[in-house]
Parts: C-alpha cells; structure tokens; sequence
C-alpha cells in the first residue's frame, strides 16, 4: 500500500515523542499488514516515553512506539497462507529467528535474535503497522477492541500463574498493575485457597478487592512478612 500515514514516532534520545507523518510500511513475501483500530499503553511504553535508563540502553529512535494493539488485515504477502484481508487480529509481540538453536528445539521464546514489536521494529501507535505472519494471532470478532488490544499483558499474566501448581495453594500477588490485577481472577478460577494482594495505591486496593483477594494488604501500614491475622 502506497502512502503516508500518523505515527507516534520516539524521534529523539530524550523525554517524549512526536505524532508525524511516516511512510505506510511496505510487506515482505512473509508479511501482513494491518490497520490498527485499537492500541493500548503498556508499562513498556511509559519507560520509553519518559526516557529512563532500560529505554537509553535499548531504544534506538527514531521508532514508532507500541505493541499492544488490534487491527484489521488489509494486505498479505505473496506467501502469507493462514489469515486473509478482512481479518481481525492481533500479535504475539516478540519476533523470533526461527533459526537459532533455541527455536528449532521449541524455545523460540528465549530466542537468541527476538526483536520486540515497538521496542526494536516499529510498532502499534500508528494508523498501520507490517507484523511477519508467524506474528499473527486471528481474534474472535465478538470481542471488544479494547479487550482484544490487551491481550499481551493479559498472556503474561496466564503464564506466570500456570508456571506454577496453584491448586489449593496459598498465593500473593505482589503488586496489582494490570497483569497482577490480571492474575487475581486467573487464581481464583485456578483454584488457590486464598489470594494475599500486596499494593499500595488505593483505587488498585480496591479493584483487587472487587476482583477477588482474600485479603488485600497495603505495604506501607502493615508488615507483609508478618502480616496480622
Ligand atoms: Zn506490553
Ligand atoms: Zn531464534
């Protein structure tokens, strides 16, 4: 697709960024490219914006930011064989090699050569974005957008609770960001006895709560070690 397009783009090595004119990306034979109805702003972007020392030792700018997001597919590749235009998707978030000796042994996700969408390629927070089709994750059009656009830190939230036997188990969540909050109703449907949410901010305290904490334990009034009964 010819054209330009409006982009936040991370343009300069300092705090901020910029909504400019960019090219509309151009696919390979392996691609897909989708038009972004949806994005949302993960933790990840906030460092980049805010220009802190993780974001000066990886970002190399100019690049367009995020990689939350979901879209509809509007042009594939020659080779492009499991989703078609007209498709509504999302993305697995890290790009791997596909040729290193972790991902021909079944651990692409520890890939040697990942590239992550908005970090080290373009990303999300723009009017369209390319993603290799190994990348694309086909959605349930009966679906919000917005739920649809959250589903990278909603993955991590599956993977850290189904990392470990749960079942029965007493279990804290420490810290209710979006994934921990995320991880509070995968407990409770899991099975743990009881749910201890250790944070600190009030509004999350109570989404907690509503979410399905046992208990939840603000770390600046009480000892979390010691916690009273
Ligand atoms: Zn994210
Ligand atoms: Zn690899």
């Amino acid at each position: 697709m010819e054209g330009y397009m409006t982009a936040v783009v991370k343009q300069h090595p300092k705090e901020g960024a910029d909504i400019i004119k960019k090219e509309i990306p151009k696919i390979g034979p392996d691609e897909v490219l989708i038009k972004v109805k949806a994005t949302s702003i993960c933790g990840t972007d906030v460092h980049i914006y805010v220009w802190n020392e993780w974001a000066k030792s990886r970002i190399k700018p100019p690049k367009i930011m995020g990689h939350e997001f979901v879209g509809e597919v509007v042009e594939i590749g020659e080779n492009v064989t499991s989703v078609k235009v007209g498709d509504l998707v999302s993305a697995e978030t890290h790009i791997v090699c596909g040729k290193c000796k972790a991902c021909r042994t079944g651990n692409a996700h520890i890939c040697e050569n990942t590239l992550i969408l908005g970090v080290d390629t373009d990303g999300a927070f723009a009017e369209y974005i390319k993603v290799p089709e190994s990348n694309v994750w086909l959605n349930d059009k009966d679906i919000p957008l917005e739920l649809l656009s959250i589903q990278e830190p909603l993955g991590n939230a599956v993977h850290t609770v189904f990392s470990g036997e749960i079942v029965g188990k007493t279990v804290a969540v420490v810290g209710c960001g979006p994934i921990g909050m995320m991880a509070i109703p995968l407990l409770k449907t899991t099975g743990a006895s009881a749910i201890f949410a250790i944070e600190p901010v009030e509004y999350r305290m109570e989404l907690a709560h509503k979410l399905g904490a046992t208990r939840v334990i603000n770390p600046l009034e009480e000892d979390v070690v010691n916690i009273k009964k």
